[in-house]
């Protein structure tokens, strides 16, 4: 058994609300074999304080600033950041206790196994998503900024949980350059993905300025999914 606490849902938006205020950020708590607390993305907006919350381990998917602080601001906590060495690079400061991890390479962190993989999201700044396998063998994918997951057919099958970028529903945030694609793709196609793949359980965060416009009603459109708000938990 696992908790997953949305700690921020909001996307590099100036429109906040109540419900998405702070800068996407996951808590994944495991209960058994052993207590073990993992942040996802720490953004410069962000509810809680490390050396209050306390995380084991923290992953970072890439270096923009509402995924990665140390862009813009020094951050001295001794947590493990887990990051590729892009971000690394790119950040203006560096975390004090940094480790490089390699996308396609599994990599095991206290009970859980991860397997970071490629997304295309950003030129200057290469994302990736995260697959993390739980001790009782329940996947969770997360993906908060993406256009696409390179080689999606070997990423998420076998998924239990998909957490995905909620920039937008129907307005078109992808830019080309050469062979590439950059933005956000829509909430719709990240749904048809999971279909294909017979992904059950949906949940985007990252909520962008058209998703919210459409927030009211968007249970109504999409019963198979859940737009996450801050502070939401779910035990999975
Ligand atoms: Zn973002
Ligand atoms: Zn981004």
């Amino acid at each position: 058994m696992a908790r997953l606490t949305f700690l921020g849902t909001r996307a590099e938006i100036e429109e906040k609300t109540e419900n998405h205020y702070y800068h996407s950020s996951l808590l994944l708590q495991i209960l058994h074999p052993y207590s073990f607390r993992l942040v996802i993305d720490y953004g410069t907006i962000h509810s809680y304080d490390l050396s209050i919350l306390k995380p084991d381990a923290i992953l970072i998917t890439h270096a923009h600033p509402d995924h990665y602080i140390w862009t813009k601001e020094e951050a001295n906590n001794a947590t493990p950041v887990y990051l590729t060495i892009e971000t690394l690079e790119y950040g203006k400061f560096f975390p004090v206790n940094p480790h490089i991890f390699y996308p396609f390479q599994w990599f095991p962190l206290g009970p859980v196994q991860i397997l970071p993989y490629r997304v295309m999201h950003s030129v200057r700044c290469p994302a990736v998503g995260f697959k993390i396998q739980l001790p009782d063998d329940k996947v969770v994918v997360y993906n908060p900024d993406l256009v696409d997951i390179i080689a999606k057919e070997n990423i998420l099958p076998g998924t239990d949980y998909y957490i995905g970028d909620g920039s937008t529903i129907n307005t078109n945030l992808v830019r080309r350059k050469g062979e590439n694609f950059y933005g956000h793709t829509r909430i719709p196609t990240q749904i048809n993905w999971c279909k294909k793949f017979g992904i059950e359980n949906i949940i985007f965060t990252h909520i962008g300025k058209n998703t919210l416009s459409k927030e009211d009603t968007f249970t109504e459109i999409y019963p198979e999914a859940v737009l996450a708000y801050d502070g939401m938990k779910i035990i999975i």
